[in-house]
């Protein structure tokens, strides 16, 4: 539902439509645009799962809860203040301005929401914040299910320092643990910033019709591959971060 910087993602349970993330001004437009285009009434949405406090990822909060009173809105509890941190700095002078809400539902490492039979699962993936969350949910094409993740931050641009990295490194192995785990593999990265996994591109291969051939977002070895840019990025900046310090 987002835009090519920083994704939404809305998803149809048996139990009502839930959301990842919520992008920002100027683009909440455009998101409510895009779930009223799927079908979706946004004053329907049962819960909003957001990834961490950066404004690109909670900048539409507001204006959501305004069009779904009813929504209940779902980060981690440092999410929750980093938010208001990065809200605060916006307020004084910053970029991107926003405001947020007040904190709602505050979810742990391995919580679950269930809708009917779909399951929400959360993960607390600490690295591009401290309070960064990611989640894990089931996706279908046709009868095939497969585990799919919204992973809540990629990037090394809100690093404090050594220990920061080091949290990145282990959140990115364990990741990579599910995504090779034989018993029931994680093998679609819907990703949090979709120009990052060329999502925007595969978008053009959609709706996968043909389904004698591989759904071209279930991509294990692509994602074995992100993840493995991202810890050599990684223990390149610890590197860095280990020498600042010293
Ligand atoms: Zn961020």
């Amino acid at each position: 539902m987002g835009v090519n910087w920083v994704s939404a993602w809305l998803i149809k349970t048996p139990a009502g439509p839930v959301l990842i993330d919520t992008v920002h001004e100027p683009f909440v437009d455009q998101l409510i645009a895009n779930i009223k285009a799927c079908g979706v009434n946004p004053a329907d949405l049962k819960m909003v799962f957001v990834t961490h406090g950066h404004f690109d990822h909670c900048g539409g909060m507001k204006r959501l809860k305004e069009i779904a009173p009813k929504a209940r809105f779902v980060m981690t509890k440092r999410g929750w203040d980093e938010a208001n941190v990065d809200a605060k700095r916006t307020h004084q002078g910053g970029r991107n301005s926003f405001t947020m809400i007040p904190q709602d539902l505050v979810a742990k490492d391995g919580d679950t929401f269930t809708f009917g039979n779909f399951v929400m699962t959360v993960l607390e993936t600490p690295g591009h914040t401290w309070g960064t969350a990611s989640y894990v949910y089931p996706v279908r094409d046709g009868n095939k299910t497969y585990r799919a993740i919204t992973v809540g931050g990629l990037g090394l641009n809100a690093i404090t320092g050594p220990d920061q990295v080091g949290a990145y490194i282990d959140t990115v192995k364990r990741i990579r643990r599910m995504v090779q785990d034989p018993v029931n593999p994680i093998s679609v990265h819907l990703s949090a910033h979709p120009f990052s996994n060329g999502l925007m591109e595969k978008r053009f291969l959609l709706p996968h019709t043909d389904r004698s051939t591989p759904h071209p977002l279930v991509a294990p070895q692509a994602f074995v591959k992100e993840l493995d840019v991202m810890e050599s990025n990684a223990m390149k900046r610890l590197a860095i971060e280990k020498a600042r310090k010293a």
